[in-house]
């Protein structure tokens, strides 16, 4: 059999990431493509890839991904599998195995349609970040806020509701390529302002949410995995943010000294670690033990809320007086303990799976990013109720 057209790989659209090497026919039939990831701009970080494949329905395809060895978290491809959709909704994974010798990640897959997409994640691009914004902005209740601009000028949303005195603030997508952080924003924002849920009227009663659901716009839209346009990771500026290199945050925490914190929730993805977890704030010089009780009671009742999180596995923990000030949740818990007494946390989703109850078809999936948030705010609720 003898194709007409030679496949077509593309990645100049929101958030695409790759570079062509070469595309060759196969004797076999279908087509085998060397391809490599482009580094975040200013920056040496790599690991996010978004591309589109044009082929023939049927095609055979073998896409070798390189220089892997190099990536920012080599410890994430073992295990991964890509993620591919042929109408850009449903996410599916595809067959995919790496070569650790070689930092080589080979995805099989056969075209149903003449277009398929490949990404590290399902994506959330920018159109659908303003979607989503003008949709819950509308919704009764609930204020609009632009905080500031990114350096490429994109608006820093928020969007805020409730009136009760907690402060509460969610915002993520520090890292542009954890775009599971978006998807949970997402389901967030629709839990938050549905009229009958009760965790959600509970929680507009008690607080005043505060929810930024893309911290780095500009760095999403370029395809990076971690920094924005001037190759700033975003989540070591939160001790000294300044407009020049990270606006992005320095609008946030300015926001945050005006209103109080005293819930934060930092939404992130991990590359390695198959699971679900959060990280806290041992480690700052301001900790409290009672922030510390109500940190670990918020996890264990998340734990025993769904199946899709645990607490064995998770990344180590600052010795005391060592955690790092940089980072948004130390800076932030530090920040409003003695105001406050603030509990911040890191939320990390896995790129690969929760392994503990794996899904075959879809791995972790926007879908169940989605139905965390909701119940991480129902577990919200509970411990809003219980502080009275
Ligand atoms: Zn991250």
């Amino acid at each position: 059999m003898t194709h007409h057209t030679p496949a077509s790989i593309s990645c100049a659209f929101d958030s695409g990431n790759i570079v062509v090497h070469s595309i060759t026919a196969q004797a076999t039939g279908g087509w085998r493509a060397e391809l490599s990831i482009r580094k975040d701009r200013e920056s040496d970080f790599f690991q996010w890839f978004h591309f589109r494949v044009a082929g023939q329905p049927g095609d055979m395809l073998e896409l070798v991904i390189t220089g892997l060895k190099d990536s920012a978290y080599p410890g994430g491809w073992p295990g991964y599998r890509a993620c591919v959709s042929e109408d850009r909704d449903f996410w599916g994974r595809a067959e995919t195995s790496y070569d650790e010798a070689a930092g080589a990640l080979t995805i099989r897959h056969q075209l149903i349609s003449s277009l398929a997409w490949f990404a590290y994640f399902a994506p959330y691009s920018m159109e659908r970040h303003h979607d989503l914004v003008a949709e819950i902005a509308s919704r009764p209740g609930v204020l609009h806020r632009e905080l500031g601009q990114s350096l490429e000028g994109q608006p820093i949303d928020c969007l805020q509701m409730g009136h009760g005195p907690v402060q509460v603030w969610l915002y993520g997508r520090q890292h542009p390529g954890e775009s599971m952080a978006e998807w949970w924003m997402e389901g967030a924002l629709e839990k938050l302002t549905d009229p009958a849920d009760p965790h959600a009227r509970l929680l507009r009663e008690a607080c005043t949410l505060h929810i930024v659901p893309n911290m780095n716009p500009d760095g999403s839209c370029r395809g990076h995995l971690r920094t924005n346009v001037a190759g700033v990771n975003l989540n070591r500026e939160w001790h000294a943010p300044t407009a020049e290199r990270s606006p992005e945050v320095l609008c946030v925490l300015n926001a945050m000294d005006q209103s109080g914190v005293h819930w934060a929730m930092d939404v992130h993805g991990d590359e390695a670690i198959p699971a679900v977890f959060i990280a806290g704030f041992e480690g700052i010089p301001g900790w409290t033990d009672d922030q510390g009780v109500r940190y670990n009671r918020f996890r264990d009742l998340l734990a025993s809320r769904t199946p899709d999180f645990q607490t064995r596995q998770g990344y180590p923990k600052a010795p005391a007086g060592k955690a790092n000030l940089a980072m948004s949740t130390n800076q932030i818990a530090n920040r409003f303990t003695a105001s406050h007494g603030c509990v911040a946390m890191t939320l990390e989703m896995p790129f690969k799976d929760n392994n503990d109850l794996p899904d075959a078809e879809q791995g972790w999936s926007p879908e169940r990013s989605k139905l965390l948030a909701h119940d991480c705010m129902a577990v919200l609720a509970q411990m809003v109720a219980e502080a009275g």
